[in-house]
């Protein structure tokens, strides 16, 4: 196989095996921009260092020396030579661009002659010995591991003693003692002197990026990101051109359009006489880049040229990093630019406009991700600069609050009705909570994952949460929250970043966005573009409304818990639970119809002639029993039963394993009444707004948790014999339309016999997924992680949907359930749903909405139109 190639072998089409980097360089070489000559190691062959135990195999060893050989050739210039030195960089280039992530060696090549060479050769003594140690150090770093801070030592002392400021005062024989005293302490690190043969040092440079891969900065970015780790690092080798051989020289790195406001024209810096980091690193404060056109007018004007044709060239704005030598301009890399949310937002729609690209184009060019940034709240970049970070859990629902730490919902509650601002900070959060979930400007969490209750309720009212961080500690007895040797109690305030998932110390600004009109034009070409219907995850009418305003189309997921749990509800459903009198149990129950009733018109007036589905009680019967003494001892005086009996029959309804307990519609099955208490508010909800509004309501039910055609038949049974009694008493009659959701495997398997009970389908992702691969889906982020880390999972299947697994079941069920009824509506209701990925595969699937929370609609919308371009 062919694991080396030379700039002039690749093109941008070449991402995957020469890395972004790589096959950038080979483009700009492509289309005959002055970039220094070099080869590209693949990302195959760090694959095969990895997989023959970090070892180069000869064969490739053979290919890169040819190549170097070839480069040789190019540049008239000879490797470790004593009189005409070729030098190299050695960069990592991995296929998705990861900015400082990974590790770069300038000047490789250079040793005691071939820098005296190099002296001689420019007649610059100076700028000879600055790149050799240049060389030592980022080599010392890089290779051989020596922290960085060994070498700046060295460096700083030389500098303090002689009184320089800065690096550009010091003089060959300084210069010189530097390097003895680096060679010094290297001996003094490794044992071994810093080695002075070229082949060596560039066969350990290559390895050490291919290592790189994998250190800690690579590996977080990565998870941060979503990149697959399998993918591995190419290594540019690349010949040296110089920025720092004076001051007709330089360096610099510029984007073709501000990557903060998105405002057209060159924006960047420079430095004169500096060699690549120097502008980025700090060391001396760059100059503005429209200074180059008094210092370098020809360059300048030359350069400006160059950046516009990349920018048509590759379609999109880009960041380039380019070196000036001797009044010569040299391209080093250019890539399509990071930028902030706005940024994208008005490059695309200018790029429309200047016809570069087309409207579907402009869609694909706004990460959807980037989208909750729009929306939210944000910290002021200066004032998070002054504040101390505590720790960092999983972003679960984005936003950038700031309050006083609370431990219970009560407290949370009760501060909220002061007009204090909390942030209810608990060990994890129960639907007792809720309440106190609802007072608070974010909720933290120690444990939980992204689909947590916590996590789930955050998203779906649009709160900031953090979840799963588990260096700290909750106390919610003593009232502390430890993290590390820092302990807060509730007079301390905290602020959470909920795009991030940091949590930091006392409060921040924040600044609140304004949505610009570039984003409804790109919103607009979305919705032109996409086929899949987005629907909302909205449980009352307030959520409905923001859905709307945000562009649902309907509500695809209605639940009615929190019907059964809001204010003190939550008695009246225990009560029923713990008696076994039927009339006890049908009248708590009836209780309760007026305040669903009154919840469903409510929704309904909302959406108008939107389509609604609602979902049918949907809890685990132990998330309902009491489970302190205190709550115990309050029910059994509120039921006149006693402390002793209510016990007894709490132990006879305890399940050793409630996820797979009584749940969702085996609730209904039991205590049928539920079921039909809560049809029998759907319908007269629907009815009454016929009679009052004319409104035509066609309530879609839906049935949870099925997984035989059988059960959902029952539990039809009863549906349908209630509204046929509502629509004789009332003498009315509407349209509705019964479904179930597709979360039990067997019922995705047995989808076509349930497809003949069942009016339509929506996939409940999360719980799929949790019995698809037996793994918890509220604390099993822990074991993720780990595996991810291991590279066992690639994704966190309860954030992107598992297509091997969960998907081969979703496009069993779409095809089952549409060989029987082929017109059948089907969508998806997890958590996975707004997911890009998930997105796609759903467009794929034929489905026909998704539904998500409704802060996520306008990624959603997004997503389903990337989808199909
Ligand atoms: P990163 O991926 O962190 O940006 P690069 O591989 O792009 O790392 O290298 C960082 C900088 O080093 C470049 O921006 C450039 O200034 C400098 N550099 C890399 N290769 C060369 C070269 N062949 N000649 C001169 N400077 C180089
Ligand atoms: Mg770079
Ligand atoms: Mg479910």
């Amino acid at each position: 196989g062919k694991f080396v190639y030379s700039f002039n072998e690749g093109s941008k089409e070449m991402r995957t095996l020469l890395g972004g980097k790589g096959a950038n360089l080979a483009e700009m070489t492509k289309i005959g921009l002055p970039v220094p000559f070099g080869f590209t190691v693949t990302t195959e062959a760090c694959n095969r260092y990895y997989n023959e135990d970090c070892q180069i195999a000869e064969d490739v060893v053979e290919q890169i020396f040819e190549k170097l050989f070839e480069l040789e050739n190019v540049t008239d210039k000879i490797f470790g030579d004593v009189s005409n030195p070729l030098l190299v960089s050695v960069r990592s280039g991995s296929v998705f661009s990861m900015p400082g992530m990974m590790d770069t060696i300038l000047n490789l090549g250079l040793n005691d002659e071939t820098t005296a060479a190099l002296a001689e050769q420019t007649e610059n003594e100076s700028f000879a010995y600055d790149s050799y140690r240049r060389f030592i150090q980022m080599f010392g770093n890089v290779v051989l591991e020596i922290p960085k801070s060994k070498f700046e030592d060295i460096l700083n002392k030389k500098k303090k003693d002689k009184k320089y400021k800065s690096d550009l005062e010091l003089e060959t024989k300084e210069l010189k003692e530097i390097i003895a005293s680096y060679k010094k302490m290297i001996k003094k690190e490794i044992g071994k002197d810093f080695t002075q043969e070229p082949k060596e040092q560039l066969m350990e440079a290559i390895m050490a990026v291919f290592r790189s891969w994998n250190n800690e900065r690579a590996v977080l970015y990565r998870q941060l990101n979503g990149i697959s780790s399998g993918l591995g690092t190419a290594v540019n080798v690349q010949a040296m051109v110089f920025g720092n051989r004076g001051n007709d020289s330089g360096t610099g790195v510029a984007f073709t359009r501000s990557p903060i406001t998105g405002e057209t024209g060159i924006f960047g810096e420079f430095l004169t006489n500096a060699q690549g980091e120097d502008v980025v690193s700090g060391i001396r404060t760059p100059q503005p880049i429209s200074e180059m056109a008094e210092l370098f007018p020809d360059v300048y004007k030359e350069f400006l040229r160059i950046s516009k044709l990349l920018e048509e060239h590759f379609t999109d704005m880009q960041n380039i990093e380019f070196t000036v030598e001797k009044n010569k301009l040299f391209l080093l890399q250019s890539r399509n630019a990071k930028r902030t949310a706005e940024a994208a937002v008005k490059i695309a729609v200018d790029m429309e406009a200047e016809d570069l690209i087309d409207k579907k184009t402009a869609v694909t060019m706004l990460e959807p991700g980037q989208i909750s940034q729009l929306l939210h709240p944000r910290f002021e970049a200066e004032d998070l600069k002054n504040t101390v970070k505590l720790t960092k859990g999983l972003p679960a629902s984005p936003g950038a609050v700031t309050g006083r730490i609370c431990f219970t919902a009560q407290a949370a509650e009760k501060a909220a009705e002061k007009g204090e601002k909390v942030i209810l900070t608990r060990t994890e959060t129960s639907p007792e909570d809720l309440a106190g979930m609802v007072a608070a400007e974010g909720i933290l969490t120690a444990r939980g994952g992204i689909t947590s209750h916590a996590a789930v309720v955050a998203r779906s009212m649009g709160r900031c949460c953090i979840v799963g961080c588990s260096e700290m500690k909750v106390d919610e007895i003593r009232k502390t929250v430890t993290i590390g040797n820092i302990v807060l109690t509730e007079e301390d305030a905290l602020s959470l970043d909920g795009t991030t998932g940091i949590v930091y110390k006392g409060v921040v600004n924040t600044v609140t966005p304004e949505l610009s009109g570039n984003f409804e034009t790109i919103m607009k070409w979305a919705d032109e573009i996409r086929d899949l219907k987005i629907r909302a995850n909205a449980d009352n009418s307030q959520e409905a409304k923001i859905a709307l305003h945000f562009g649902a189309e309907g509500i695809g997921l209605c639940r009615t818990e929190q019907m059964f749990l809001k204010e003190n509800r939550i008695y009246i459903i225990r009560r029923m639970l713990l008696t076994d009198n039927e009339d006890k149990i049908r009248e708590a129950l009836l209780q309760l119809l007026p305040f669903q009733k009154k919840e469903f018109k409510a929704i309904y007036e909302v959406m108008q002639d939107r389509p609604v589905t609602i979902r049918l009680l949907d809890l685990s019967l132990h998330e309902f029993l009491p489970k302190t003494r205190e709550e115990l001892l309050r029910l059994s005086e509120q039921m006149s039963v006693s402390y002793e009996r209510l016990s007894e029959r709490i132990k006879e309804l305890h399940e050793l394993n409630p996820t797979l307990g009584y749940r969702g519609c085996r609730l209904a099955v039991i205590y049928p009444d539920i079921a039909a208490m809560q049809a029998e508010a759907i319908i007269l909800a629907a009815i009454e707004l016929k009679r009052e509004k004319n409104m035509e309501v066609s309530p879609e039910i839906m049935i949870p948790m099925i997984a035989s055609a059988n059960e959902l038949a029952f539990i039809k049974k009863i549906v349908v014999e209630t509204i046929d009694r509502c629509f004789k008493k009332e003498n009315i009659t509407l349209n509705y339309s019964i479904g179930t959701m597709i979360e039990v495997p067997r019922a995705a398997l047995t989808a076509d016999e349930i497809a003949k009970e069942a009016e339509f389908f929506s996939f409940g992702t999360n719980d799929l997924t949790q019995m698809v691969f037996g793994l918890s889906r509220s604390d099993s982020s822990k074991i993720i992680r780990e595996y991810q880390e291991k590279r066992i999972l690639e994704n966190d299947p309860f954030e992107t949907i598992d297509k091997n697994g969960v998907g081969k079941l979703v496009h069993m069920a779409v095809d089952l359930g549409k060989s029987v009824r082929p017109n059948m509506k089907m969508g998806i209701c997890g958590e996975q749903s707004s997911d890009p990925q998930t997105v796609e595969f759903c467009h794929r699937a034929g489905l026909n909405y998704i539904s998500c929370p409704p802060y996520r609609i306008s990624l959603a919308r997004l997503a389903a139109a990337q989808a199909v371009v």
